[in-house]
């Protein structure tokens, strides 16, 4: 994993160009074109000649914005399922997305990452690739490790469940252009370094680490007892926080193995043994019915960097 913290502002700027990870199709878009980013936020021309006049800006450019668009382990007329648009342009998984976004919102959407393909992580796929077709978008990344991949394309986008938009409208232009990735290798995307960790889960399962400026963040994904992720996380720098997933009460932790999630009382051992209490930890998809125990439980815990995350804020860093 690079670390855009120890490179120069000119490496910074490269980062903008070019990748780390392959692109397996020439239509997509998202790895070969210029970071839009980057360059429509700049007030004219291209090169370092800009980047030496706009230094602030560009350390403004630094931050990611963070859209919680759902945050819970399951639907109810107030939750949500997870879904996190960052930067405007790139959703970390699609369980929420039609209900939320408008038009104009939707039209900036360059490339999905699918931690796994359970239906609460791809609930609105069907509907994005349909509100994508119908407002004119194409080459949009659906990016995942490749057994998630392959379980989406061949369950959901197969023609039987949904229209393969793939091959809609055309083969050589369609609304969705399949991204593998590879576990623990990084690639760039809308100049955000995104790497893949496989975790423990009851299907295969990446969580992801996101980093930008030397500045990131790790998201568990749905994750029970997983070691690798938090052993990056321990070594990692510049990490700001981490999205975990606790689904349970710590009286139902048979039920937290066996789904492969975590308890409060897990997650609080993880951190411990990895020496990260001392990190910001946001809590995430919660059932429901849960909630309210989740929240008293963490609360009688003292933690006071164990956090929730709410459905309908947006996080910087
Ligand atoms: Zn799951
Ligand atoms: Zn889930």
């Amino acid at each position: 994993m690079s670390d855009v913290s120890r490179t120069s502002y000119r490496r910074f700027f490269e980062m903008f160009y070019v990748t780390s990870g392959s692109c397996p199709s020439l239509a997509c878009p998202v790895v070969l074109r210029p970071k839009s980013l980057f360059i429509d936020r700049l007030p004219t021309g291209t090169g370092e000649k800009v980047l030496d006049r706009s230094r602030p800006y560009l350390i403004e450019c630094l931050n990611v914005k963070i859209r919680i668009l759902g945050c819970y382990g399951g639907v109810t007329h107030y939750h949500r399922v997870t879904s996190f648009l960052l930067d405007d342009s790139v959703l970390l998984d699609a369980g929420t997305v039609s209900e939320v976004l408008g038009a104009d919102e939707l039209k900036k959407i360059r490339a999905v990452l699918v931690s796994h393909a359970h239906w609460d992580h791809i609930r609105d796929l069907p509907t994005l690739a349909d509100n994508l077709f119908s407002l004119g978008c194409r080459g949009i990344a659906l990016a995942a490790v490749k057994p998630v991949l392959d379980v989406v394309l061949a369950h959901l986008f197969n023609d039987k469940i949904y229209p393969d938009f793939t091959r809609i409208p055309s083969p050589e232009s369609p609304v969705i252009v399949p991204f593998p990735l590879e576990a623990e290798s990084t690639v760039v995307l809308e100049g955000m370094e995104i790497t893949p960790v496989p975790v423990s889960h009851t299907v295969a399962c990446t969580a992801f680490l996101v980093k930008k400026g030397g500045k990131g963040f790790m998201f568990t994904a749905d994750s029970g007892h997983t070691e690798r992720f938090w052993k990056i996380a321990r070594k990692e720098t510049g990490l700001e926080f981490i999205l975990a997933d606790v689904s349970f009460p710590s009286r139902m932790e048979d039920v937290a193995v066996m789904s492969g999630h975590m308890t409060p009382t897990m997650l609080r051992a993880r951190l411990r043994s990895y020496g990260l209490l001392d990190r910001t930890v946001y809590i995430t998809h919660m059932k429901p019915f849960f909630c309210e125990e989740i929240i008293g439980e963490v609360a009688s815990m003292g933690e006071k960097n164990i956090r929730f995350l709410e459905q309908g804020e947006t996080i910087t860093f």
